[in-house]
């Protein structure tokens, strides 16, 4: 790395709090590397209330490009010359690219999902999709699922006010276009939930139901009579690599290879953003190597992920 700075290198970075666990700068700098490309990656703790000074630091160092994690991603995308279609609709943005100066504001989370079904074999295209949680997680892949030319998309959530602002989106789209049927229930309603999943192709966790530490081994899904073969099932928790409405959907009749955990989503949102600010395709397939090295080292990068997002979550 020391040998590779020159006057040249352009910064790249990362902006959130905390941050100093983020393993985003050991993705981006591995994939600098591998491509002898003249970038380097950093992490900048940064709280919502500098995050225009940050977007001005962006301009005036001429910084490639940035990340943005929580809690400035609502802030970054009120401050931003331009925003993607998805950005937009989610009102969040979790990728800056810098053009000379012109901001635009792009958000991969969603497209990390989607990604990642599509590289075990699945697209949302055409598919009855059912989406457990309304927070930024779930909006962004709403959103996403929406854009990719889902059939419907289901939000199930256990509080009404983030069910309305969900809405409200879905509305936006609607209102441009987007053809995607999409409804919005409450997970108080129980036997509505196990119906619709047995009619859906496609289940998604988005809420943090089922995470280490708070609340491993708990499931939004009580009755099993929900899963069916066909069903594919996604939990965008990572930590426990296997949660608890992962195992339950292996004992109750889904097929294993239909079955993903969340460590994907985080690989997939980065290769996304590595691509706009690169134009090429992040190794993913070695850094996949390189990130189960570093776990079998006991140096694990993702685990560090999970730690600093603890801290948040025990704010
Ligand atoms: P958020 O706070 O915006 O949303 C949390 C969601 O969980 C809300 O819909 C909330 O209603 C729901 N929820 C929480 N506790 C619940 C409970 N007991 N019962 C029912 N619903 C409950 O958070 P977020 O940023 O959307 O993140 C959600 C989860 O997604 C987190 O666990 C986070 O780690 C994970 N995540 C994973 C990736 C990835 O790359 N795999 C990326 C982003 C987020």
């Amino acid at each position: 790395m020391d040998t590779r700075i020159s006057g040249k290198t352009r910064l790249l970075g990362v902006f959130g709090t905390p941050i100093t666990h983020s393993g985003s700068p050991v993705m981006y700098n591995f994939s600098f590397d591998y491509y002898g490309i003249d970038g380097v990656y950093l992490a900048f703790d940064c709280r919502e209330s500098e995050m225009k000074d940050s977007l001005a630091a962006m301009r005036r160092l001429n910084m490639w490009g940035a990340n943005v994690t929580m809690p400035c991603k609502q802030e970054a995308a009120r401050n931003m010359d331009r925003l993607s279609p998805a950005a937009k609709f989610i009102g969040a943005v979790n990728t800056i690219v810098n053009d000379g100066g012109i901001l635009t504001g792009h958000n991969t989370d969603g497209m990390g999902v989607v990604l990642d079904l599509k590289d075990h074999g699945k697209s949302v295209q055409d598919q009855k999709i059912v989406l457990l949680g309304a927070g930024g997680a779930a909006t962004a892949i709403m959103v996403q699922c929406a854009l990719d030319g889902a059939k419907s998309v289901t939000v199930f959530n256990r509080g009404a006010s983030a069910l309305e602002k969900a809405e409200k989106i879905g509305k936006k789209m609607k209102k441009e276009g987007v053809s995607c049927m999409l409804d919005y229930c409450l997970l108080s309603e129980e036997e509505l939930l196990t119906e619709t999943i047995r009619q859906g192709d496609i289940l998604i966790n988005a809420t943090s139901v089922g995470m280490a530490p708070m609340s491993e081994g708990q499931s939004l899904i009580t009755d099993m009579k929900a899963f069916h073969e066909e069903l594919v099932v996604y939990d965008v928790i990572y930590n426990p690599e296997v949660t608890k409405l992962m195992k339950d959907a292996a004992e109750n009749g889904c097929r294993k290879e239909n079955i993903i955990g969340g460590k994907g989503m985080l690989l997939w949102q980065g290769a996304c953003a590595f691509r706009l600010y690169t134009g090429l395709e992040m190794p993913v397939r070695e850094l996949k190597e390189f990130l189960a090295k570093r776990e079998k080292e006991g140096t694990p990068v993702l685990q560090d992920i999970v730690h600093e997002q603890k801290e948040y979550h025990e704010e």
